[in-house]
């Protein structure tokens, strides 16, 4: 008898706390976002007082629905999709009441269509709960990529490949074409020798981290990949080149992610060390991405920075990959660049000239926030810095080479948001 009242009084105890927790947790914020008319993937920020105090995204099952649980008080909402880059943030103000559910119904605007211009973007280094470090969900983090407005989606997780079904699966209901990749991590058990991400790998193939650098790069071929990145050069212990005058190190890759995550002076060092690359002649491809491993966290935001490339033909992984390792791209906090010189050709191109004949570069830049100025290089060294303004300039640059070298284009935005292209060369012949 006692026993039967302890244990419907545990029962009852456990019932409750159920509901106290499921009250906890109910959502309080409904907000249904569209785009053009249509639901679209978007990320929410709560604001206090100016500091964020929450993020959170609609969800990827249920396109363009967005549930929140928020204390009770007044906030700024941020509402985007695309921010930054392609799409304008909406801001409200609204009161969480103490009961009751508060519901929003929100129309985003896309201000630029790169993909209009044959550019199409990915974040190549992007992590889930798959990875120790991550928690971001397999299949949200489709929609958190989505409602950065990445126009194809990416998973790489530390010697993991566990997240691939599900994420291709959940990219395929969205319609949305997936990269598959695996953060090779190399000092996880063994000493050091950096961090690649091998793709579009076949999927559920790992790459055995445990190996040479040689070795890592001919096994992820052999599994599918086309692209081998080297991650974060220049952050201490994790940087790849580090080896360079090991006997291990291996030139056989094909990417170098110059930007991660936010940019600070290891980025910067990346790009110094990657000019000289290319001033030897080696022309590996300038990739920015994010790094980032957890959807709630505010310090990295998946997508920023990213990578555009322009793609001849359809949208699918192979032609994009086929444009990244022809070096058709540009990196990006922000800005938008359409660079061509003469006319036709495109970053990752090649223009034949004689010595002293002229050639222009001409540029489209598109900002979300008021551009700041353009600078031209030519073999690493800034040789013009044109002032911008307003949300879309055109630069137009003659010059007359008498000897080989490369040209890119880099564009600051007014709050610091940089972005630059891979390298146009030309051979004076
Ligand atoms: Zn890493």
């Amino acid at each position: 008898m006692k026993k039967e009242i302890s244990l419907a009084l545990t029962v009852a105890l456990i019932l409750s706390l159920f509901v106290a927790l499921a009250l906890a947790q109910a959502p309080n914020l409904e907000i249904a976002v569209s785009l053009a008319g249509r639901p679209t993937d978007a990320q929410i920020k709560a604001l206090q007082g100016g500091k964020v105090v929450a993020v959170g995204y609609t969800d990827v099952h249920q396109v363009g629905l967005a549930r929140l649980r928020l204390q009770p008080g007044a906030y700024t909402l941020l509402i985007d999709h695309g921010g930054d880059f392609t799409g304008a943030i909406l801001a409200r103000e609204v009161t969480i009441p103490a009961s009751g559910v508060l519901r929003l119904e929100l129309e985003l605007e896309r201000l630029f269509e790169p993909n209009a211009w044959g550019y199409y973007s990915a974040d190549t280094h992007a992590h889930t709960a798959m990875s120790p470090d991550g928690n971001t969900p397999v299949d949200q983090a489709v929609a958190v990529q989505l409602a950065a407005d990445l126009d194809l989606v990416f998973i790489s997780d530390h010697n993991s490949v566990k997240g691939h079904s599900l994420f291709a699966q959940t990219a395929q209901e969205r319609g949305v074409p997936a990269i598959l990749s695996e953060e090779i991590t190399t000092d996880w058990g063994v000493i050091n020798m950096g961090h690649f991400n091998a793709y579009s790998l076949s999927p559920g193939m790992l790459v055995n981290w445990r190996v040479p650098p040689a070795q890592i790069f001919r096994e992820a071929r052999q599994k599918g990949a086309k692209v081998v990145q080297v991650n974060h050069p220049k952050s201490g212990p994790y940087d790849y080149f580090n080896l360079m005058a090991d006997p291990r190190w291996d030139p056989g890759f094909d990417a170098v992610e110059v930007w991660n995550g936010e940019f600070s002076l290891e980025d910067e060092l990346a790009e110094q060390v990657l000019f000289s690359f290319w001033n030897e002649g080696k022309r590996y491809v300038a990739v920015g991405a994010s790094d980032d491993h957890m959807w709630d966290l505010l310090d990295v935001e998946y997508g920023r920075p990213r990578t555009y490339v322009h793609l001849e033909g359809e949208l699918t992984v192979d032609n994009w990959l086929e444009g990244l390792l022809a070096g058709r791209a540009f990196i990006t906090y922000g800005p938008l660049i359409d660079l061509r010189a003469n006319g036709r050709y495109i970053p990752g191109d090649t223009v034949a000239l004689r010595a002293g004949e002229p050639i222009t570069l001409e540029a489209k830049v598109y900002s979300v926030t008021p551009l700041a100025r353009a600078e031209v290089l030519r073999n690493g060294e800034v040789i013009a810095s044109i002032t911008l303004e307003g949300l879309e300039a055109t630069i137009s640059f003659p010059t007359s080479p008498e000897s080989s070298g490369w040209y890119l284009l880099r564009v600051f935005a007014q709050d610091g948001d940089r972005a630059m292209t891979n390298p146009i060369w030309v051979e004076v012949r």
